[in-house]
């Protein structure tokens, strides 16, 4: 850890406990209830209003499973108050962080159940302003605003195919002040978490978990070593009709990156080895071993780590349990997820080990993350151990009798993967944002899957923009990168790397992004190579860059995000629980904030202690 690292962590420690941060209480509209719709699997459907038990600001609804039932295909909750008109100021806000003001007179728009990342959602209309929390039932409903006829509403759908519900169902809506906005919103949902103990600062997390504390003022950079073709040509894969692999950074290479690194003045990271394993990246999961030949094998792999380590780098790998191929040593439909009627679950595209099944999330930690992470730990691995795929969806349903998992049976046992990966290396990593990893989560690696292109929210009916959600909720408790368009910023257009500052982003580069065969590439066109000297050189100055950008912002990964808030429509304000606020200037003219000057383009820090010195 270099000295201004250590600096920052002292910093943070000062700080101590994160104050509790009050939130004004609303008044629950009169007579309010929710609309019930059941539709059953015959397309029958029948409606109920229920009452809500009003204490305080929140009024609950409570519907016990018994009275769902079997055979529903879908049971839909509509608020009454869940409504505006067009033209009304305010906007819906869905878990996913997209918001949209009340300006068209038609449309629809969801965060389906892949998206509903967090079970809350908000509205704020003339009559009142709200944030609604799942309380039970949250990992099987998608969330949903609508315009018909001029009139908007927001309602939650959940999709039940035909089972008894696997618990009661429990929402509370609570109220807020006419003034409130959607960072009071995300308060009320902070709070919930935090003060239940579902998730804790990292501040606290860091006392037991020293690589989490590195890896919070570190940037994290990610090596796609090799892989095979993708889309692979041969869905179902042996030994004897495997694609070649192609051999793209070896671990000699990787040592080279981290020499320049050092050259360089990259002085401190966290490298993240993919594709390290049999058959590069995604080349036979859930097998990981012999490590890929062409890439020089383990010995190779154990020098590199020595290696990053006397550098003074942390140093952990990509694994894959969520799916399985056939290519795989011990590939057996006994551990794969099943539909109800005893299918199994392939993935939509076939991908370098040829076609993805799901695994049971029972079977991936009894057989694959037990052992897999002790041997992860006895290879040197540790820091933030980055799990593919998991936190990116929600959590499946397996319906083989002989290890049958519920919504929340399905995340228990992806909980207990984390649990022992951080046990065996310190911490963990996944792709996305979904919460119910909220207590043994480090690291998010995108948390909106959008690209930040152009004209964008001109193709999502209703919505206007992104608003930093998650991070209202999660920062400083949860490290993330605010985009798939993000990513990379540097070699990326200008506006990408003002969104991720905006968003209190931890760098995320990646050598090797574009690996798809004849395909755009979720995680953008633009690549770190290092196929040549030349090629690794500029790979590493364009990190340099985010490197040094976020030695001046590190120290706010400590800190939650309490406030944000658009000065004007190209100038953002982001208020931290330290009180450091950080401004974004995405306009073509400068701003001046407080008597100081943020030029256009760019970002400017205004901390607690400086603005004191100022008045
Ligand atoms: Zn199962």
């Amino acid at each position: 850890m270099c000295r201004m690292h250590l600096r920052q962590l002292l910093f943070a420690c000062f700080l101590g406990s994160i104050p509790a941060v009050l939130v004004a209480d609303g008044v629950v509209p009169h007579d309010c209830h929710v609309k019930v719709v059941r539709v059953f699997t015959d397309g029958h459907a029948d409606t109920n209003a229920a009452e809500l038990a009003v204490s305080g600001s929140t009024a609950s609804l409570k519907i016990p499973a018994t009275q769902i039932g079997k055979g529903c295909v879908r049971v839909e909750l509509w608020p009454d108050f869940a409504a505006a008109k067009k033209g009304d100021a305010g906007y819906f806000l869905l878990p996913d962080g997209r918001l949209g003001t009340f300006r068209e007179k038609s449309g629809k728009v969801a965060a389906g159940e892949s998206q509903n990342y967090m079970p809350f959602y908000g509205m704020k209309t003339p009559s009142c302003v709200f944030a609604a929390v799942a309380k039970s039932m949250q990992w099987r409903y998608s969330t949903h605003a609508e315009a018909v006829e001029g009139i908007y509403r927001m309602y939650t759908a959940y999709h039940l195919n035909g089972d008894a519900p696997y618990e009661d169902f429990e929402t509370a809506y609570t109220f807020l002040p006419s003034e409130a906005e959607y960072p009071q919103m995300a308060r009320v949902y902070r709070d919930w978490q935090l003060s239940r103990g579902a998730c804790k600062p990292i501040l606290e997390r860091m006392k037991s978990q020293p690589e989490l504390a590195l890896a919070a003022t570190n940037i994290e950079v990610r090596v796609r070593q090799a892989w095979k073709p993708v889309p692979s040509p041969v869905p179902y894969q042996t030994r004897f009709n495997e694609p070649p692999v192609h051999p793209a950074v070896t671990f000699e290479r990787c040592g080279d990156i981290l020499r320049e690194f050092k050259r360089q003045g990259v002085n401190h990271a966290e490298m993240c080895l993919v594709g390290w394993n049999k058959g590069g990246h995604d080349g036979a999961y859930p097998q990981l071993f012999p490590v890929e030949p062409s890439l020089g094998g383990e010995a190779k792999m154990r020098t590199l780590i020595a290696d990053a380590s006397a550098l003074g780098f942390q140093i952990v790998c990509h694994t894959c349990f969520y799916s399985a191929y056939t290519i795989a040593d011990d590939f057996d439909e006994e551990y794969l997820l099943k539909e109800k009627d005893g299918s199994l679950q392939p993935s939509h595209m076939d991908w370098g080990g040829g076609r993805p099944f799901r695994t049971c999330p029972q079977r991936a930690y009894e057989r694959y993350a037990r052992k897999n992470m002790q041997m992860m730990k006895d290879l040197g691995f540790h820091g933030l151990h980055y799990h593919d795929v998991y936190s990116i969806l929600e959590p499946r349903i397996c319906y083989d009798p002989r290890h049958p998992c519920n919504p929340r049976q399905s995340l228990d046992w992806y909980v207990k993967q984390m649990e022992v990966t951080r046990d065996a290396v310190g911490g963990t990593q996944s792709e996305g944002p979904f919460d119910g990893f909220a207590g043994n989560l480090d690291y998010c690696m995108y948390v909106y899957f959008f690209p930040l292109e152009p004209n964008d929210y001109a193709k999502t009916p209703l919505v206007d923009r992104h608003v930093p959600l998650f991070q209202l909720v999660y920062h400083g408790i949860i490290l993330s990168n605010p985009f798939t368009g993000t990513l990379n910023y540097p070699v990326k257009a200008p506006h990408k790397r003002l969104k991720f500052v905006e968003f209190g982003g931890r760098p995320l580069f990646v050598w090797y992004a574009n690996f798809l065969t004849g395909k755009s590439n979720w995680m953008g066109q633009e690549d770190l190579t290092c196929a040549t000297d030349e090629e690794l050189r500029a790979g590493v100055a364009a990190i340099k860059k985010g490197y040094d950008e976020f030695e001046k912002l590190a120290d706010l990964q400590f800190a939650l995000m309490d406030d944000h808030r658009l000065l004007t429509p190209t100038v953002s304000l982001t208020t931290y629980s330290q009180g450091t606020r950080v401004v974004v200037n995405h306009g073509s003219v400068p701003y001046v904030f407080e008597g100081a000057e943020v030029p256009a383009g760019n970002w400017r820090r205004f901390d607690r202690s400086a603005k004191n010195a100022a008045e």
